[in-house]
């Protein structure tokens, strides 16, 4: 089928009311695992949280005049944003360009491929340089970017949309003790914790990071398997908000993978080794502080491009190699 013969059905279905896979972003389960709430964000189209910001950014670019029809929206990512954009451009008919670091996985620049995306290589591992690439197309006639490491519009989505969502599910009476989870951007960290400090001032923000590459903390760059939380810089929105954080928990690479398996085998949660650091870090965070007792994580992103680096050796039963 070609975009325009899309396009007419869709205008058969129901004109500019059509209903797209867009409208399954949103309304993720919450569930308690093991005492903890998880928001499993996983089951978003596209597979992560990053499908909220995607159509958010884009349906407010469009509202405030900074996005046409024919654009082209340009972000630098290296895994769940750029799949996410790629998926609302393909939706949306927009062009979508995802500047990714050099030898980062081949998996995600397929998935954005698959969306009809461009995938532009730059750099070397070094997010940095996608960031300026992305940042400097964004500034051209007939580019986008949202910039998400730095746009105060990805704390805005958060605070009005999954943080409140996350509230109205919680059983009724209770209010979030803390919030536990990872800093990519950030976004997620500051935004839903400006929702929940808002329903119970005394909330515990709690940002997540590996331990082998503790950026925050310590300043440490290194290499490590937690993808899609650490890139290797504090972003500006960590930066500008890090007095709302109360606390920062490390968590070690192996650790993570663990409870990632973990999650998989006990709970039938199949998702990525992010969750599994959210979750060893929530628990820590209940041993240490015995008065925090309604304590909320997300599952951010679904295990499957994950497969072949971190679940396939496990799968392995022992002595198969015949
Ligand atoms: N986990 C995964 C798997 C992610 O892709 C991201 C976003 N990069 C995060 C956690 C952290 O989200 P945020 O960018 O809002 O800090």
């Amino acid at each position: 089928m070609t975009r325009a013969s899309a396009e007419a059905e869709h205008r058969r279905f129901g004109g500019e009311h059509t209903r797209t896979i867009l409208d399954g972003i949103g309304g993720t389960p919450l569930v308690p695992v093991d005492g903890i709430w998880a928001k499993l964000e996983f089951l978003n189209p596209s597979g992560s949280v990053k499908a909220r910001l995607a159509a958010y950014v884009v349906d407010r670019a469009e509202r405030e005049g900074l996005l046409r029809p024919g654009d082209t929206i340009v972000e630098a990512s290296s895994g769940n944003t750029g799949n996410a954009l790629s998926m609302v451009a393909a939706v949306k008919g927009y062009r979508m360009l995802v500047v990714m670091p050099a030898g980062m996985s081949t998996e995600r620049a397929a998935i954005s491929r698959a969306y009809g995306a461009q995938v532009w290589e730059v750099g070397h591992f070094h997010v940095t340089e996608a960031l300026e690439a992305a940042k400097e197309l964004g500034r051209r006639p007939g580019y986008f970017c949202p910039e998400q490491f730095a746009s105060e519009w990805n704390v805005e989505e958060n605070r009005s949309w999954l943080g409140p969502e996350i509230l109205s599910q919680l059983p009724l009476g209770l209010v979030p003790d803390a919030l536990v989870t990872g800093v990519g951007t950030g976004g997620t960290l500051v935004g839903v914790g400006q929702a929940f400090r808002a329903a119970n001032p005394d909330v515990r923000i709690v940002a997540v990071e590996p331990d082998e590459s503790c950026t925050i903390r310590c300043g440490e760059i290194a290499e490590h398997p937690l993808e899609g939380i650490a890139d290797g810089f504090v972003p500006e929105i960590y930066a500008r908000h890090s007095d709302e954080v109360d606390e920062v928990v490390s968590v070690e690479g192996w650790a993570a993978l663990e409870a990632m398996r973990e999650l998989a085998r006990i709970h039938g949660l199949f998702v990525g080794p992010s969750s599994g650091a959210h979750l060893v870090a929530a628990r820590r965070v209940r041993q240490a502080h015995p008065d925090v007792r309604t304590i909320v994580t997300l599952f951010c992103d679904e295990g499957e491009k994950y497969l072949s680096e971190h679940y396939a050796a496990e799968s392995a039963a022992p002595g198969a190699a015949t």
